[in-house]
């Protein structure tokens, strides 16, 4: 890693990611610097690897050859229990499908990561409600998903993804359910959260009206990332 590594949230160098042996990986040689605060659109045509970036950038899955840095970190000889750690308290998912549990209420889907640091259930119920009022759907809490509307359900995972102070959020494609208005809506609270609270926002999106208003936005085109917005790739 560079003498920048600490400042830099990810550092990624010459990152390749193919699944199957002696075909073009698509993923080709990758660079790309990340810094805590930004937020980053990765945008791309389906199959080009989006979803694939942000699963390296969410150490959930790690190339088969180049270097990733997380906070200066080194990913690669990192131990599966430290990238569970980082990524259990760095980190919040969110999902095109929601991926909340139906036969838990609102309020126990959001507290749920809580209780998987063992917290006390009284502890994790009441930072839930806290979370579910800064999306609001406070009162919601007792409603279970299938009783929310689309844009209801993804404001719950995203309070679940809150409830743990994760300094970064990484979504993919979390608006691809929602209708328009229901996008913007979302995409207004990713954004707010990144200007009140500074956390660092990577969203794959195919909506190009949505990917407008990062700071960086960055296409996955033929294995290689092309930077399109007035920041320059470090
Ligand atoms: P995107 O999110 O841009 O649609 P992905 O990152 O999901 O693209 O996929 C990139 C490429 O990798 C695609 O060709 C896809 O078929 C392939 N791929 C993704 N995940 C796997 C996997 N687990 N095994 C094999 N191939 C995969
Ligand atoms: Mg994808």
């Amino acid at each position: 890693m560079s003498e920048h590594v600490s400042e830099a949230l990810f550092e990624l160098r010459g990152v390749s990611q193919s699944y199957i042996k002696r075909v073009a990986a698509f993923l080709d040689t990758v660079d790309f610097t990340l810094h805590r605060g930004d937020t980053c659109a990765i945008v791309g045509a389906s199959g080009s690897g989006k979803s694939t970036l942000l699963n390296i950038l969410g150490l959930l899955e790690r190339p088969v050859a180049g270097r990733v840095g997380f906070a200066g970190q080194d990913v690669m000889t990192a131990s599966a229990d430290a990238l569970a750690r980082w990524r259990n308290r760095q980190m919040g998912f969110i999902f095109q499908a929601f991926n909340l549990l139906p036969r838990l209420s609102a309020l126990d889907n959001v507290g749920l990561p809580l209780l998987y640091r063992h917290q006390s259930r009284s502890v994790a119920r009441e930072l839930a409600l806290q979370k579910l009022d800064e999306v609001g759907l406070a009162d919601r809490a007792g409603h279970f998903p299938a009783d929310l509307s689309g844009g209801q359900r993804q404001r719950v995972a995203i309070a679940r993804a809150l409830v743990g102070q994760p300094s970064l959020i990484l979504a993919d494609e979390p608006t691809g359910n929602l209708d328009q208005a229901c996008a913007n809506d979302i995409l207004e609270l990713l954004l707010d959260l990144n200007r009140q609270q500074q956390v660092t926002l990577v969203m794959v999106t195919h909506d190009t009206g949505l990917a407008a208003r990062f700071a960086r936005r960055v296409e996955v085109v033929d294995g290689h990332l092309r930077e399109c917005g007035e920041h320059v790739a470090a």
